[in-house]
């Protein structure tokens, strides 16, 4: 057994096989195609292609694993045929004008999700098949699949053996993904079903891909040397020291076990909490919302009973994609969001790229302090074209649910000015050609020290606030949040950021505005009652903080 120690991201822990994560070619891209009938085409003959495999795979799995263990296979050639699952992949391809590995990875995400929010767990469990018969066609489509398999309940594909490589279609269990760094960009394409747990060399606890693994509720550590050979070994991530083990004796794994079952007793407590008011004893109610990065977040939300969602960071749409996203692309996203969360609060946060979050197809010059760079609200009134195309989106979507609008990076009340003057022209609009919207919430996050300072003069002009604190410590304590080195001395819980906090408040409430937190502070339950007592109306916090957070802030009198 070998043991390393690294720096922890999130509190949990995983046992699997060690997968290392190369810089990926092959990513499930979205492509503008030109002819959509050539494209439905060679979507088709893949369809013919993974069903002779499953075919194949069928009769190898009936003469090893009999009849009922082969059923499987054939139950995948059923809904590979599925008229509605095939109708989305052509609508798809034909109004968006979209390759079909994109249309195909949409339609399996959208169905899953459906699957998965059924009460009937017959109906929960196809969840995995159409992720599966998804996940062939897309590697069919790809030209990475080898097409065999051995009639058990999980697809066994070439490729798996090696504990290595970028695809992740090709695993046939989840694992811990290791490797050098992640960027966002890549974190958001991988299929998250697959991964137990994250361990980087690079990467600081502040950056968007910790951020990501707390979304994912699962464990992450930092700052370990990998190494190749570990590829396709078992090995723990212990998420609450730091540690990862390689190889590890039995004793450890015994240990370790018991540790899980202790963690899954604890949620288990938690989630009797599920249902129940986010409210102190005295009577203080506290809206509690979650973070996502994507329509698939929405799921861990409703599973963690999330009040609302608190920030959407709808820059995640375009990370995902190989051009501008549309504005019927991101429409569909943000009303599909708006509908699941069935008139809860919805705040989305419009692009904020930039910075670590980069997009080639943005075309930005490189900067020597991207940080402080052309980003956020920066480029959105700049490039006014990509600003309109969203905002055109959520008024559209807004009709659909209960969304609230939010700018990033602000720093002056010209910058507010001047993005709510736009909102109201795309309102105008939408209002000229019949398009239905709703009234929305417009607020804006406050990350820099200059919006804390004149936050007394923003909230006149706005309907909330939501302090960013990851940005806000980085601003106000000049530390790159980027930078590993210096993870150690970037404290949010310096004086200069929790004075700020209160600041914001109180200068909040004076201008009529509620006040929130959507930075990854707000789930420090350490701080909930400095929260409470100083008077934050809402807390957003990821996925897997919401009940941890209720507990808190229930507890206090
Ligand atoms: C923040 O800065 O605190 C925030 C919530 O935004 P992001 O982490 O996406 O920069
Ligand atoms: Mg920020």
């Amino acid at each position: 057994m070998e043991q390393y120690q690294g720096k922890t991201i999130f509190n949990k822990i995983a046992i699997g096989k060690v997968f290392l994560y190369q810089k990926k070619e092959t990513q499930v891209k979205r492509r503008h195609v030109e002819d959509a009938e050539a494209e439905i085409v060679r979507f088709n003959t893949a369809k013919e292609t993974a069903l002779a495999q499953l075919d194949q795979i069928y009769e190898k799995a009936l003469k090893e694993v009999g009849a009922d263990n082969a059923a499987v296979f054939e139950v995948h050639k059923m809904m590979m045929e599925d008229e509605d699952y095939l109708d989305s992949i052509y609508n798809m391809i034909r109004g968006e004008l979209i390759n079909a590995e994109y249309a195909v990875a949409a339609t399996g995400d959208n169905f899953a999700e459906m699957f998965a929010q059924m009460d009937d767990a017959y109906m929960q469990a196809r969840a995995a098949d159409v992720r599966d018969i998804s996940e062939r066609l897309v590697a069919v489509l790809c030209g990475t699949v080898a097409g065999s398999g051995d009639g058990k309940r999980t697809r066994t594909v070439a490729g798996n053996r090696t504990g290595s490589g970028t695809d992740m279609h090709a695993l046939d269990e989840p694992v811990i993904l290791m490797a050098d760094d992640l960027a966002p960009s890549e974190t958001v394409q991988m299929d998250k079903s697959k991964i137990l747990s994250f361990v980087t060399r690079h990467g600081s606890s502040n950056s968007h891909t910790a951020i990501l693994a707390r979304t994912m509720n699962i464990p992450a550590v930092i700052g370990i040397d990998i190494r190749e050979e570990w590829a396709g070994k078992t090995a723990i991530v212990d998420g609450y020291t730091g540690t990862v083990f390689i190889d590890p004796d039995e004793e450890t794994l015994e240990q370790m076990s018991a540790k899980m079952r202790d963690d899954e007793r604890k949620q288990q407590l938690l989630r009797e909490l599920r249902g129940k008011e986010t409210i102190t004893g005295s009577g203080k109610k506290i809206h509690l919302y979650a973070n996502i990065g994507g329509v698939s977040d929405v799921a861990q939300v409703l599973q963690n009973d999330g009040e609302g969602i608190g920030l959407f960071r709808s820059e995640f749409l375009y990370l995902e994609s190989d051009t501008f996203p549309t504005e019927e692309e991101q429409f569909k996203a943000y009303k599909m969001v708006a509908q699941n969360m069935a008139g809860k609060k919805v705040v989305v946060r419009t692009l904020d790229i930039g910075a670590d979050k980069q997009v080639d197809y943005f075309n930005l010059e490189k900067e020597d302090n991207p940080a402080m760079g052309y980003r956020a609200i920066r480029i959105c009134l700049d490039r006014q074209e990509i600003f309109r195309t969203q905002l055109r989106a959520l008024l559209r979507a807004s009709a659909f649910g209960n969304i609230s609008i939010m700018f990033p990076m602000i720093i002056s009340v010209q910058e507010v000015l001047e993005s709510k003057r736009i909102l109201e022209e795309v309102k105008t609009e939408l209002r000229e050609q019949k398009i239905p919207y709703k009234d929305v919430e417009v607020g804006i996050m406050i990350e820099t020290p200059a919006a804390v300072w004149i936050s007394e003069e923003l909230a006149k002009e706005v309907d909330f606030f939501s302090i960013g604190t990851n940005d806000l410590t980085q601003y106000t304590l000049a530390i790159d949040r980027q930078n590993p080195k210096l993870d150690n001395i970037y404290d949010s819980h310096h004086p200069a950021v929790l004075r700020s906090i209160r600041t914001v408040i109180e200068n909040g409430h004076k201008g009529g505005a509620w006040v929130g937190i959507c930075g990854e502070l707000g789930a420090d339950t350490s701080l909930t009652e400095t929260f409470v007592e100083m008077g934050i109306d809402e807390l957003s916090v990821s996925p897997s903080f919401v009940l941890p957070v209720r507990e808190a802030v229930r507890n206090l009198r």
